[in-house]
């Protein structure tokens, strides 16, 4: 099974794991999910994600058209199923980046994946990280350190736990895990 799961709290740098895995590593796949959260500044429809709205999200929900989706901050995220099983069947190192609850339910579908931990060096280090971001207001930075103390939580649900010290050296031991044969 060449599917890889990473996920961690909001603010510990997957997204910017996952980027660096892209670069340096252009022969993994990685899965574009589903959100109806509106676009960052420098984020493009179809690269990081596919920005759609709730409507729409509600009838890819309906069709059966995600592996997994979650609810996360007030808004829908999802991982669209055919890409990944056309990925998966053809062999190809596949990555998913994805919150606690669709990582659980990714765990039921598909147990044979490998379920990977992005956990920061300390929890101050991650509170400096969500509030330093500077693009959410308050309340939103609220509901993410609440939710980021569940998510560290849940490290122990997993097979491996990444230290996100620095920013390559997390994302090769990453690419070390995905390519080696213990799953
Ligand atoms: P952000 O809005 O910061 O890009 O992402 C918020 C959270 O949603 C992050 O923890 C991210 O890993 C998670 N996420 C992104 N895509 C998906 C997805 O397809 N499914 C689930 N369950 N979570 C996702």
């Amino acid at each position: 099974m060449g599917l890889t799961v990473l996920s961690g709290p909001s603010g510990v740098g997957k997204g910017t794991i996952v980027a660096a895995v892209r670069r340096l590593h252009p022969e993994i796949w990685v899965s574009v999910s589903v959100t109806t959260r509106a676009p960052r500044p420098g984020e493009t429809d179809g690269v990081e994600y596919h920005f759609v709205d709730a409507e729409e999200f509600a009838h890819m929900v309906k069709v059966g058209e995600f592996v997994e989706h979650a609810m996360f901050a007030g808004h829908a995220y999802g991982t669209p199923r055919r890409p990944l099983e056309e990925r998966i069947a053809a062999g190809a190192p596949c990555l998913l980046e994805i919150e606690l609850q669709g990582a659980r339910q990714v765990r039921s579908a598909l147990p044979d994946a490998r379920f990977v931990f992005l956990a920061p060096p300390t929890w101050d280090e991650l509170v400096r990280r969500l509030t330093g971001r500077g693009t959410e207001d308050g309340d939103v930075i609220r509901r993410r350190l609440d939710r980021a103390r569940i998510e560290l939580a849940a490290e122990t649900e997993f097979d491996e736990v990444i230290v996100n010290d620095e920013v390559t050296t997390a994302a090769e031991r990453l690419v070390r895990l995905m390519t080696s044969s213990s799953h």
